[in-house]
């Protein structure tokens, strides 16, 4: 049996399941303060009998496996989170081996392995959400360099007509200061999911995620585009996006049938927790690998 965790901002979704993604139980733990989090995730594990665990975990977190900080949470503003040992913590409980990743990257891997990009060896996922993130599999493999992605705070050109300063606390008006779910709701004063039917909302939300995705598709050439989160429930922001990409595109890159290619997850809210599950089997597989 293999552990998942889904660690987001405001809940954790755990899970045990087999290696091919089928949760078997799960509960959710309201994110409070780092202890009090941890130690009922452990109660949660303590329960069964468990081979390898994957973690999909909010951010910015150390992934360099040759940091000492490995593993750590990082610069988040979330109270009491900044610096906390969140894979060491596990380790002093547990020891099985434990894979530890970006909560979009982890998706990307589910939706790679069981979702809209199944079969595929690369694809990209991003949510447009509280915040806006992406992660991706490239040639089979979770996209990291000298740390992970941080694809939502890119830089894009500003509709003329939007004289919103933007809701970043560190860029101001970056993507996600722009188009996340908080900038809507600052820019219009309302929640985006009471914004129904306001059609100039999600023309412009798709005016600037269609620009992240060019240059996404410019830097990654991901296979697929999976764009997750509670944003693009609107379904107006899908087709925005494919009219402004079009637009940008000038078939530069000759892509496949926008409708196809910029998709919701396969695996709806389940993208996360299953790939922590998928991610928990190849840590597996290379800690079998190297102890053989
Ligand atoms: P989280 O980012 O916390 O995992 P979500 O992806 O649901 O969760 O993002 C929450 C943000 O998305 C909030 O700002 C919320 O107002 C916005 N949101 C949620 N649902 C919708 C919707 N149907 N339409 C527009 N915005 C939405
Ligand atoms: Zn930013």
């Amino acid at each position: 049996m293999l552990g998942g965790i889904e660690a987001g901002g405001t809940k954790f979704v755990c899970a045990v399941g087999d290696e091919n993604g089928a949760i078997i139980d799960q509960i959710r733990i309201p994110t409070t303060l780092p202890e009090e989090t941890i130690q009922k995730v452990i109660e949660f594990f303590k329960q069964y009998d468990i081979k390898a665990l994957g973690i999909g975990s909010f951010g910015p977190i150390d992934i360099n496996p040759e940091s000492p900080t490995y593993g750590n949470i990082t610069s988040t503003p979330k109270p009491g989170w900044r610096d906390f040992p969140f894979v060491s913590s596990l380790k002093e409980a547990f020891s099985f081996p434990i894979g530890f990743h970006t909560d979009v990257n982890v998706a990307a891997l589910g939706e790679a392995t069981l979702g809209a990009a199944k079969g595929l060896d690369s694809c990209l996922y991003i949510t447009v959400g509280t915040g806006i993130g992406a992660g991706a599999i490239i040639q089979g493999k979770l996209l990291q360099g000298l740390s992970h992605p941080e694809m939502g705070h890119i830089l894009v050109r500003r509709h003329p007509n939007d004289p919103y300063q933007g809701k970043c606390p560190f860029h101001h008006d970056c993507l996600e200061g722009l188009a996340s779910g908080p900038a809507i709701e600052d820019r219009w004063g309302e929640k985006g999911e009471n914004l129904v039917n306001r059609e100039e909302i999600w023309d412009l939300e798709g005016y600037y995620i269609a620009q992240a995705l060019m240059q996404y598709i410019l830097i990654l050439s991901p296979k697929k585009i999976i764009l997750g989160g509670g944003v693009p429930h609107q379904q107006e922001v899908f087709s925005s996006i494919y009219k402004y990409l079009n637009e940008l595109m000038k078939q530069y890159v000759s892509l496949p049938e926008l409708s196809e290619y910029i998709v919701s997850p396969g695996l709806g809210d389940a993208a996360g927790i299953t790939g922590a599950l998928i991610l928990a089997n190849r840590t597996l597989k290379e800690y079998k690998s190297k102890t053989l």
